[in-house]
């Protein structure tokens, strides 16, 4: 009788140790589960294409309709034309917005019109990661101190107003310094010792010599997403003399100056055939693919010719030293939680 009890509590102890372990381990399961899946849900790979008359024509209407009853977003209407045309805009006239854009005004929603399009919500995300700060609100305080509010596009040329330059779309083309490699950026040719601005404001991340970008500055934007790598700036006098690595920086603010340097293991070597600025930008979904096999750089020629009519006034100051004229201030630059 003792013994029967004694196996029994026994059994019903080793009963109870196994439902223990079956839980913690249908826990500890599916806790990895959903690790591992959230570490896969960000994008991997996108390419831009979206030529300079679509983004033209879709922030025109985003600035339109900025205060009407139904604001139209233009990264909306640029996922749905990719969503709708395969992401191909060689074709693309500026009626083909025009279904969308009224639907809008009739007061459809966005999901309503784009529900049953697949590759809509992966569009937006890859097309806002790249563009939804180029366009916003901002202050501009002009020189006799007037201060006026402004909702449109923010972000500059790279090329200072004033100043030429020429480019052609030379990504992907065959370089071979170093190591066989596709050219990762555009590169505008200029005049040696034209100044260089901020396409979008952010933190210096990176500042010095690079074998390659010889004296180049890489810019991260406030919101992460964006690295823009300004690459062979001027000998002996590079960069804008105050700045430093972990700067902040405006959209328009004058960093750097056209040059001819890299290509040398060696600092401060003029080693480039023509001077020319080398301008890359790389899209960050995810901090895995800051450095290393997955980086994601984007063609940027569209966006230089679609900024080309946004530049950065600049005036010398005393010390020879070219500045942005007019302050601007951005709503949310430097205040992005990150
Ligand atoms: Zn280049």
């Amino acid at each position: 009788m003792f013994y029967t009890f004694k196996l029994k509590s026994i059994l019903i102890i080793i009963g109870i140790l196994l439902c223990l372990c079956l839980c913690l381990n249908i826990f500890f399961l599916s806790n990895t589960t959903i690790t591992a899946s959230k570490k896969a849900e960000y994008i991997k790979w996108m390419e831009f294409n979206i030529n300079a008359k679509v983004m033209n024509d879709a922030l025109s209407c985003d600035i339109e309709t900025n205060e009407a009853d139904y604001p139209i977003s233009w990264i909306d209407i640029i996922a749905y034309l990719a969503a709708k045309n395969g992401n191909s805009f060689k074709d693309y006239k500026s009626s083909d917005i025009r279904p969308f854009v009224d639907k809008i005004k009739e007061g459809c929603s966005v999901e309503e019109l784009t529900g049953d399009l697949k590759y809509f919500d992966y569009y937006k995300e890859t097309y806002s990661a790249v563009l939804s700060e180029f366009a916003g609100s901002y202050t501009i305080t002009g020189s006799d101190g007037e201060q006026k509010q402004k909702y449109g596009l923010k972000a500059y040329s790279p090329i200072a107003e004033g100043f030429a330059f020429s480019h052609y779309d030379d990504f992907g083309a065959s370089r071979s310094f170093g190591f066989k490699r596709k050219h990762l950026g555009n590169d505008l040719l200029g005049r040696i010792g034209t100044p260089i601005v901020a396409i979008e404001g952010g933190t210096v991340e990176a500042m010095g010599w690079n074998r390659y970008g010889g004296w180049r500055i890489g810019i991260r934007s406030f919101d992460k997403k964006r690295y823009y790598y300004y690459a062979h700036l001027r000998k002996d006098h590079p960069y804008q003399s105050t700045l430093k690595e972990g700067d902040t920086v405006k959209a328009g603010e004058v960093i750097g100056y056209l040059g001819m340097t890299g290509y040398s293991n060696k600092e401060n070597v003029n080693n480039i055939n023509i001077p020319h600025l080398h301008i890359g930008m790389q899209i960050i979904f995810d901090e895995s693919q800051k450095d290393g096999n997955n980086e994601i750089w984007i063609d940027m020629y569209n966006i230089i010719e679609f900024l080309n009519s946004h530049r950065s006034t600049v005036i010398k100051n005393q010390n020879g030293e070219y500045e942005q004229k007019y302050n601007v201030e951005s709503t949310g630059d430097g205040i992005v939680d990150y």
